[in-house]
C-alpha cells in the first residue's frame, strides 16, 4: 500500500493516522477534513468550553487541539482541511474532493463522524445544533451576549449537558422532550428517572411527552423569539439548542461503492464491503453496533487500520461501549451492552446520596454498569466487562445505602 487516505480529520481520523504510522505504514498519508480546524476534542464543547468567557478564537481552538506540531511533524501527513470529500469512486480507489481534486489511493479510512439532526423549517438566528467548534463559539457568543431564556430541544446527553452548562451561566433553561422520559432506551426507566431528577434539582424545567410544533419569530424578523409546543404551550426563547440526535455522515458517499446501513456497514474489524476501505468512529457500524462515543472513536481505528494493512480481517473490536457525561457537577458513566429487558440493581450508594453504582443483569450475568460520581468502582466493573467476566457482583454485606432503585416524580 503506497497511499492511504483518511476522510474525516477529527478524533477517529487522527487515531487512524497514529495507528497507521505506529503499525509501520511509511507511505503517503492524506487526511481530508471538511472543517478548517485541525483535530480537536468535542466533549468540552457542551461542558467547560461553553461556560468559559470568550477569548481569542485561534487560542481557543488550540486549547482543544488533539495533537501538537511535534506529533503532526512525526505523522508526516498531508492535511487537506476545509475541503470536504464528495465521493469515493466505484472501485474505492479514488477520493473526490469538493474543490475538484481527486486523490488516487490504495486504502481508505472513513472517519466522517456524524451530523446533527435538525428541525424542519427555515433557519432562524438564535437556533442551532452543537457538534462543531464553530457551533460552540456561536452558541457561547449568544450566551455571553445575554441570552437568558434558553430552550433545549431534546433531553439526551448532549441536551442535558448544554442545559446544565446554560443553567450554570444563570440562564433560565427549559428542556423539551418528545418522549415521556429521556434516556430510557439507553439507561432503563430507573436510572433515566435518576438523571431526570438532576434537572429538577438544578431548577431546569423538563417538559416531557410533547413535541415542538414550530419555532416562532416576530413577523419579518430573522431571530427566534419562542418555541410553540405540540400541546399548545408557547415558551419564550432567546436561544434554542436543537439536540435531537445525530445521523452518520455518509451523504458524501452517495452513490456509495460500500454498503451503508445506519452508517458504513462493517464487520467487527471495521472492514467495509470493500477490503481496502475501512471505517471507524461515529460513522461506522461494527456488526450490529454503531457507537457514538469518544472511546469507541479512539479504540476502533487501530483495529481497522490493522485489517486495512493486512488486506483482510485479522483483528476485531470487542471492547464493550463506554461513555461518560458531565452534568450539574456529576459524572455519569455507562459501560456495556444494556438490553431492554435487563434488570438493574444498585450495589453502592443511592439516589438520595447523589452518587451510585448500579449493574444491569440478564440471567444473572452482568451486561452493563452505570455510575454517578463513583468512578473507581465503576472502572473496576468496566474492566470486568472488557475481560468478559460476566458474573454479576454481589451487593456488599451492608447493602446499598439507597434502598429502591426507582426515583419517582422526577419530571416536573
Ligand atoms: P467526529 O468527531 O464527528 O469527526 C468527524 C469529522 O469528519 C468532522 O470533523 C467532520 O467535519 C468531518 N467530515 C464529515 N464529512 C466529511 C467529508 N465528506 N469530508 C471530509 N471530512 C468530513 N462522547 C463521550 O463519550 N462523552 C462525552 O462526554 C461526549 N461529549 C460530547 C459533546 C459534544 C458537544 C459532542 C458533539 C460529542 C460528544 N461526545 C462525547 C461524542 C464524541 O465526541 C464523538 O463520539 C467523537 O467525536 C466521534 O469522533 P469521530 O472522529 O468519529 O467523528
Amino acid at each position: 500500500m503506497r497511499t492511504v487516505t483518511i476522510v474525516g480529520a477529527s478524533l477517529a481520523g487522527l487515531y487512524a493516522a497514529r495507528a497507521l504510522r505506529s503499525q509501520g505504514f511509511d507511505g503517503r498519508l492524506v487526511v481530508i477534513g471538511a472543517e478548517r480546524h485541525r483535530p480537536y476534542d468535542r466533549p468540552p464543547l457542551s461542558k467547560d468550553f461553553l461556560a468559559r468567557e470568550p477569548g481569542e478564537p485561534a487560542a481557543e481552538a488550540g486549547a482543544l487541539a488533539l495533537s501538537d506540531a511535534e506529533e503532526e511533524a512525526e505523522l508526516a501527513a498531508e492535511w487537506l482541511l476545509g475541503t470536504p470529500a464528495v465521493g469515493l469512486d466505484a472501485a474505492g480507489r479514488a477520493v473526490l474532493l469538493a474543490d475538484g481534486r481527486r486523490i488516487v489511493t490504495d486504502g481508505v479510512v472513513i472517519a466522517t463522524g456524524a451530523v446533527p439532526r435538525t428541525l424542519p423549517g427555515p433557519p432562524l438566528n438564535g437556533v442551532q445544533t452543537l457538534r462543531t467548534l464553530d457551533d460552540a463559539l456561536a452558541l457561547r457568543a449568544e450566551l455571553h451576549a445575554g441570552a437568558r431564556q434558553v430552550v433545549v430541544i431534546g433531553g439526551g446527553f448532549i441536551g442535558a449537558e448544554v442545559a446544565s452548562t446554560c443553567a450554570g451561566l444563570g440562564a433560565d433553561v427549559t428542556i423539551v422532550e418528545a418522549v415521556p422520559l429521556p434516556l430510557v432506551p439507553q439507561l432503563g426507566l430507573e436510572m433515566a428517572e435518576f438523571c431526570a431528577r438532576l434537572h429538577a434539582d438544578h431548577r431546569v424545567r423538563l417538559l416531557c411527552g410533547t413535541g415542538v410544533k414550530a419555532l416562532r419569530a416576530d413577523a419579518g424578523e430573522p431571530r427566534v423569539t419562542g418555541v410553540e409546543l405540540a400541546d399548545g404551550r408557547l415558551l419564550a426563547a432567546d436561544a434554542v439548542i436543537v439536540g435531537i440526535g445525530v445521523r452518520p455522515a455518509t451523504d458524501w458517499l452517495a452513490p456509495s461503492p460500500v454498503a451503508l446501513r445506519d452508517g458504513v456497514r462493517c464487520d467487527e474489524g471495521g472492514v467495509s464491503t470493500l477490503p481496502q476501505v475501512v471505517a471507524a468512529g461515529d460513522v461506522a457500524r461494527y456488526g450490529e453496533l454503531r457507537a457514538e462515543h469518544w472511546t469507541s472513536a479512539t479504540e476502533q481505528p487501530a483495529v481497522a487500520v490493522r485489517n486495512l494493512l493486512a488486506g483482510t480481517t485479522v483483528a476485531r473490536h470487542t471492547d464493550p461501549p463506554y461513555f461518560w457525561s458531565d452534568q450539574y457537577g456529576s459524572r455519569i458513566q455507562l459501560a456495556g451492552h444494556r438490553g431492554p429487558k435487563d434488570t438493574v440493581r444498585i450495589i453502592e450508594g443511592g439516589p438520595e446520596e447523589g452518587s451510585l453504582l448500579a449493574v444491569y443483569e440478564r440471567d444473572g450475568e452482568l451486561t452493563a454498569a452505570f455510575a454517578v460520581n463513583r468512578p473507581r468502582p465503576f472502572m473496576r466493573l468496566r474492566r470486568r466487562l472488557s475481560a468478559g467476566r460476566p458474573a454479576a457482583p454481589a451487593v456488599p454485606a451492608d447493602g446499598p445505602a439507597g434502598a429502591p432503585a426507582a426515583v419517582r416524580g422526577a419530571t416536573p
